[in-house]
């Protein structure tokens, strides 16, 4: 860049608009000023500067006469000098980059005090306490950012001299006191630097400038850039502002303050804010003194007030955005040092969206835009009360969102008990398994110590909406001591405690929290997302109470009801493992009759809840053995039971073998051992471990006849349905039997029977050949029409690459992602997110988690091909979604763009996922010009 290049833009002449150039406080300082506001004048080196700066090592050629020109402009202006002996011109120099950095970067105040320009600004403030604090303070944060001196000898001085003064707080020392600090503060700079501490303003203001640029590449900063993704393209270098300084403690006349346009907390529409009179912002930050809410400077310093009042309202009219504000107030005068967009918390958003747009200030589009999508969530859980400010016992994976205490139980079966009684427990489990799933329906929440946020444990509780902290590995589960080890803390079943799957927090005892608000206004926001969106929502729902809630929360049809979660429950998986575990085909259809009614009664359930929407039924998925228990258990239960029948053995022996050992004892305890001796005996001639033996042993030779190498490609899906008819007839009919049901009692069914795991269409024309027939035969028996689809999952890659052919008997594709994902990567879920993909990011060969964040790129194309081959055969062929990124905001844009008539996600992120379909259809443009 030449000496051409213009670095400097005057607050009155920068363009608002431009943040990249003048970062986003330059920006806004320069948009205030030329609408009008009270802004304290001054100027903005780019950030352009910044950049040359950091590349050449100095301040670019003509910075610093540009500067000049400038400040002569601000003296002007205020009619102070910089430098001047009487009544002095200081400035600050503060850092902004166009992406907001909080506290990331330095800025510097008070510059241009050297003891010649104190001794006039004492004069003309008449407040010697007031010059030589300001002196202090700017030698220290001068020292400290401009000169890499350590706060450590700075405060040590303080204290030192607290100490000989006798005082506690910095309020309390004297001018004389804050004059000796000074002084001392000096000789901290010589003695660090070997330098006198700079006296020149104008060799202050170039000092400052550059240490403020450099500040862009100090560590606090680059953490943040690389923790929040702040790339180049967002943010490049922070400008440095410089400002004409206001003071807010020059006495009773004077104030400082931060102030909202509406409630952050709440959105109500009404300033908020909070000011403290006779201070400075570091006043307010600091917390020595306790501010004043806003509302009181209405008695107080009634003409600021209303001033006050108008400049929120003029900014909130020109930003159309609620604005976060500071100001000061300089012996009764106004000033506005920084505006920015108010971060407010998801009810705020929702309710300030609603009424901007009601009062005319944002159309709908802005009103829908401006709410992200995922911050929904914190109103569709149960939350951590705000003020709660408690240590956590031990931290995991957030890994389904919500609070919730109880008391901790170590097994399903005691959670089922404890929760059938009434009580509130988190069950607590190292892991859990399918067999567990009984205790995620009585507990209020789940906590593992071990797994990743796709384990068992949590896929199933955001299923459920309930909240669940996984792997949290400084947790020891002991079950068959039935306590958990947290470092030295023990925790025994029985005792209180509250997860937070939000953050991964779990805390000892019971944590107040607060409830789901689905607000008025939230309904109205969502309303307006389903007018605009193109993509339907529909939920992932196994039960009709799931299917109840998901409806409340807008869902458009059930996406997919993952049947074998019925078979979970506790008064069914013993049938289940009847069945599994029959000799014969006979056997396996007496212990399927005995599950059909209970299945026929869950399908009436759920249709009546989805009255008039779709409902998708996916015959059984996964492979036998998840319903049966480990070989491993077993084992050990058998083993249990064998030494059983010794241990009796040896009680029966027992009064024999202590007549051997002392006469006396036998003689004392002969009576009372009598009838003990006598019920052991009964016990051993019943044999009563006998029989569960035997049935333990051939569960334990079917696990061992079922166990697989690879089991997520094994013997699951269609493949059962092809092996075992049955099964899939009986579930067929079950689904059919229930529609007809609903229709005689003239409920509106629309079921859609969906195969899992298909690869090939002559497995879905053997499965379509079950349906055909049992469809005739049940609208015979039934004596009524029964609507309904038929349609293929597609989670295999021969899928995706055959599906023109299976458009043929398919009337719906249901991309399984979850599924396709590890078929598409060839690796699984589980191992990748315990083991490798964290060095993956790390090392920048995958961005996002491929199973929360669809791989566009890979699995997309193959979605891709599919959607258009299907389409190509079958033109009306509806398409979804049903893999855990029908949640995924950004995988529903990929959605959206990719033809898709659906998405369907766990019941809790509903709104979410209406709100991101929203967001997909008013944002096309932008992907399209991106892509
Ligand atoms: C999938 O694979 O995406 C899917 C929905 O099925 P599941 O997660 O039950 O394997
Ligand atoms: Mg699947």
């Amino acid at each position: 860049m030449g000496s051409k290049a213009k670095w400097v833009y005057a607050f009155g002449e920068g363009d608002g608009s431009n943040k990249l150039l003048l970062g986003g406080k330059g920006a806004n300082l320069c948009e205030m000023t030329r609408i009008g506001l009270p802004v304290p004048p001054g100027f903005v080196v780019t950030t352009e500067a910044c950049l040359a700066y950091l590349k050449e090592g100095r301040l670019p050629e003509g910075l610093m006469d540009e500067v000049r020109t400038n400040l002569a402009a601000v003296e002007k202006a205020v009619g102070r000098r910089f430098g001047a002996a009487h009544d002095p011109l200081l400035v600050s120099v503060r850092s902004g980059s166009a992406i907001s950095m909080p506290g990331m970067m330095d800025t510097i105040l008070n510059l241009g005090l050297n003891e010649k320009t104190l001794v006039g600004l004492i004069e003309a403030t008449r407040n010697p306490r007031f010059g030589w604090d300001a002196y202090r303070r700017m030698i220290q944060l001068f020292g400290k950012v401009a000169l890499g001196v350590p706060d450590e000898p700075f405060d040590r001085a303080m204290t030192l001299l607290k100490k000989e003064a006798g005082v506690q707080q910095d309020v309390d020392l004297s001018a004389e006191h804050l004059q000796a600090l000074s002084r001392r503060f000096l000789d901290v700079v010589r003695e660090q630097t070997g330098q006198p501490f700079p006296d020149d303003p104008w060799q202050q203001l170039e000092t400052a400038i550059a240490a403020v640029f450099r500040s862009w590449n100090g560590r606090r900063a680059i953490d943040y850039r690389r923790q929040f993704k702040i790339t180049p393209q967002m943010a490049n270098g922070t400008a440095a502002n410089i400002c004409t300084m206001v003071f807010g403690n020059m006495g009773a006349d004077s104030g400082t303050g931060v102030g909202f346009t509406r409630n952050p907390g709440t959105g109500e529409r009404a300033v908020y804010g909070e000011y403290l009179t006779n201070a400075q912002g570091e006043d307010v930050v600091a917390g020595i003194r306790t501010p004043k809410p806003i509302a009181a400077m209405a008695q107080e310093m009634p003409s600021l007030h209303s001033q006050l009042m108008d400049l929120a309202a003029k900014l909130e009219s020109h930003y159309r955005e609620v604005q976060d504000f500071e100001f000061t107030i300089e012996r009764g005068r106004l000033w506005a040092l920084q505006t920015r967009s108010g971060k407010m918390n998801a009810q705020a958003m929702v309710r300030t969206s609603v009424e901007m747009e009601r009062e005319g200030l944002i159309d709908r589009r802005r009103a829908l835009l401006r709410v992200p999508p995922e911050m929904l969530e914190q109103l569709l859980v149960p939350r951590l009360d705000p003020a709660f400010k408690g240590q956590p016992l031990a931290t995991g994976l957030p890994a389904s969102p919500g609070a919730a205490s109880g008391m901790i139980v170590f097994d399903a079966d005691t959670a089922e008990l404890r929760g059938r009684a009434g009580e509130k427990v988190i069950l607590v489990r190292e892991e859990t398994k399918p067999e567990d799933i009984h205790g995620f329906f009585a507990a209020q929440g789940v906590l593992t110590s071990r797994g990743g946020k796709t384990s068992h444990a949590a896929v199933v509780a955001r299923g459920m909406g309930k909240p669940c902290v996984s792997g949290a590995e400084s947790i020891v589960v002991d079950v068959h001591e039935r306590v958990a080890q947290v470092g030295p803390a023990v925790l025994k079943e029985g005792q209180i405690i509250t997860i937070d799957g939000s953050t991964g927090a779990v805390y000892f005892g019971e944590v107040p929290t607060v409830e789901v608000e689905f607000s008025h206004d939230m309904a109205t926001l969502l309303a307006w997302a389903d007018e605009v969106a193109r993509l339907g929502v529909r939920a992932n729902a196994d039960a009709p109470n799931d299917a109840q809630r998901a409806r409340e929360y807008g869902a458009q049809g059930i996406g997919l009801c993952r049947t074998e979660r019925m078979f979970n429950q506790i008064d069914r998986l013993p049938i289940m493992q009847d069945m599994i575990l029959a000799d014969t085909r006979e056997e396996r259809i007496a212990a399927l009759e005995r599950l059909r009614p209970i299945q026929t009664e869950d399908f009436r359930g759920i249709f009546k809840a989805m009255d008039g929407l779709p409902v998708t039924i996916r015959l059984l998925d996964p492979p036998m053995h998840e319903f049966l228990p480990t070989a491993a258990q077993l084992e050990l239960e058998i083993a249990h039971l064998r030494h059983f029948r010794e241990t009796v053995d040896a009680m029966r022996e027992a009064p024999e073998t202590l007549k051997l050992l002392n006469p006396r004892l036998h003689h004392q305890y002969q009576e009372s051992m009598g009838p003990v001796v006598a019920t052991l005996t009964e016990f051993r001639d019943k044999h009563l471990e006998d029989p569960v033996i035997n049935r333990k042993t051939d569960t334990l030779k079917k696990v061992k006849s079922l166990s697989e190498v690879n089991p997520m490609l094994g013997h699951r899906g269609v493949r059962l349905g092809i092996t075992y008819p049955e099964i899939y007839e009986m579930q067929i009919r079950a689904i059919l039997n229930a529609a007809a049901d609903c229709v005689r009692e003239g409920v509106d069914v629309q079921p859609e029977i969906m195969v899992p795991q298909l690869a090939t269409v002559e497995e879905l024309k053997r499965i379509k050949s079950y349906v055909d027939r049992i469809h005739a035969e049940v609208e015979r028996s039934s004596g009524v029409k029964v609507p309904y689809k038929f349609g293929s999952m597609i989670e295999v890659v021969r899928a995706c690459l055959r599906a023109a052919r299976l458009a043929e008997t398919a009337e719906f594709f249901s991309f399984g992602t979850n599924d396709l994902t590890q078929a598409t990567f060839s690796f699984s879920r589980e191992d990748a997110e315990n083991k490798f993909l964290p060095s993956y990011y790390e090392a920048g060969i995958l961005r996002d988690n491929p199973f929360e964040v669809l791989d566009e790129k890979g699995v997309g194309e193959l979605m891709k091909l599919a959607i258009g081959a299907g389409r190509g055969r079958r033109p009306e062929l509806k398409v979804g979604i049903c893999g855990e990124h029908g949640g995924d905001p950004t995988s529903i844009r990929f959605c959206h763009h990719a033809g898709l008539n659906y998405v369907s996600c766990s019941g809790p992120r509903v709104p979410i996922a209406r709100l991101a379909a929203a967001h997909a259809k008013l944002r096309e443009a932008e992907y399209l010009a991106a892509e």
